[in-house]
């Protein structure tokens, strides 16, 4: 048997397709092993044998495994068809969708698609080598603490602009009709920015920012550097130096961490970073390929300990990103 994902251009081909709990499982078994036998996840042994219970026995370290095992449906006590569905709405919405609908749409408790949409968000991030090149625009935003909203008493110093007290910084870089890169930032100094360029953005690279003096070591670094004046209201100084497409990415984040999420918690915003990335990078595939991406991903072998611990989930994940940083979220307000 061999399932071809490009038939499931819709959710109803998908849910006609697995209509039993055993095709869902074949599908996992042929990502995970293709047409070969079972591989043992203990010890890595190719010859195992099926058990009549569905499972599988490794006659080298003698232990039984599933199909599911050291995958996010590993344990799970929610139907994998159920897993499917919501796998396959994630990523073929354009803008997310919540657990609160998800849970009415799929008969399961908001908390329990509470945790498994933070699983399949956790399939997301830069796992793969990005290089941009070509015309590439780059911005920061600053997320939280709106001083002009707050009373005077608790305002801070010197928190205006581009300040980081109270704000934090996302740094991101976006070639034109190509992908982003976006992540949480330390800080904007050049400093800090410069080698995250240097890792992402191919040199040689013709590159536009505004005129902020992070952005002055651009050239001495190998790119061509072109800039617009915001401070003079000079917003597109020729057609084309702008950075119009990076401050419509941050537009389109903000809309969807404020209309479909509505509160984000601090531990879990670099997912949701991941997963809007994900979609601007996945915008012209089609459905059947952005499940089928979703899918390689979720069959994958994860190094859980606990599975439910959503914080050790976040810990091991995470580490394992390393341009990724932790997100540390202060306020709902958008700065
Ligand atoms: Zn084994």
């Amino acid at each position: 048997m061999h399932i071809n994902f490009s038939r499931f251009n819709s959710l109803i081909a998908l849910v006609d397709y697995f209509n039993t709990e055993d095709k869902c499982k074949a599908a996992i078994a042929q990502q995970r092993w293709g047409d070969g036998e079972a591989v043992c996840p203990y010890c890595g042994h190719t010859h195992t044998y099926s058990c009549t219970d569905g499972r599988y026995s490794c006659p080298n370290c003698h232990k039984k495994f599933s199909v599911t095992v050291g995958t996010i449906f590993e344990n799970t006590k929610v139907s994998l068809r159920k897993w499917f569905m919501a796998m396959y709405m994630v990523s073929s919405t354009k803008k997310g969708v919540s657990s609160h609908q998800l849970a009415r749409d799929l008969g399961v408790t908001q908390k329990t698609m509470w945790f498994m949409l933070h699983k399949i968000r956790g399939l997301y991030g830069i796992t793969d080598e990005i290089e941009l090149d070509g015309e590439v625009e780059m911005d920061e935003m600053y997320l939280g603490g709106r001083e002009t909203n707050k009373h005077d008493s608790k305002r801070t110093e010197g928190t205006q602009g581009r300040s980081i007290k109270t704000k934090t910084p996302i740094f991101g870089m976006l070639q034109r009709d190509g992908k982003v890169v976006a992540m949480k930032v330390e800080d904007t100094k050049g400093a800090t920015l410069m080698p995250i360029v240097g890792q992402f953005v191919k040199e040689g690279t013709v590159t536009y920012t505004d005129e902020a003096s992070i952005y002055n070591k651009l050239t001495e670094n190998g790119y061509d550097h072109l800039f617009v004046n915001h401070g003079k209201r000079e917003f597109v100084r020729s057609s084309d130096i702008h950075t119009n497409g990076i401050e419509g990415f941050w537009a389109h984040f903000k809309r969807v961490i404020f209309s479909t999420y509505h509160c984000v918690s601090k531990d879990y915003l670099p997912r949701y970073i991941d997963e809007q990335m994900y979609r601007w990078n996945t915008r012209e595939e089609k459905s059947s390929y952005r499940f089928h991406d979703m899918f390689s991903k979720a069959c994958k072998h994860f190094d859980y300990n606990d599975v439910l611990s959503l914080s050790s989930v976040v810990d091991t994940e995470y580490r394992t990103f390393h341009n990724r940083v932790y997100y540390a979220w202060y306020s709902h307000q958008v700065a």
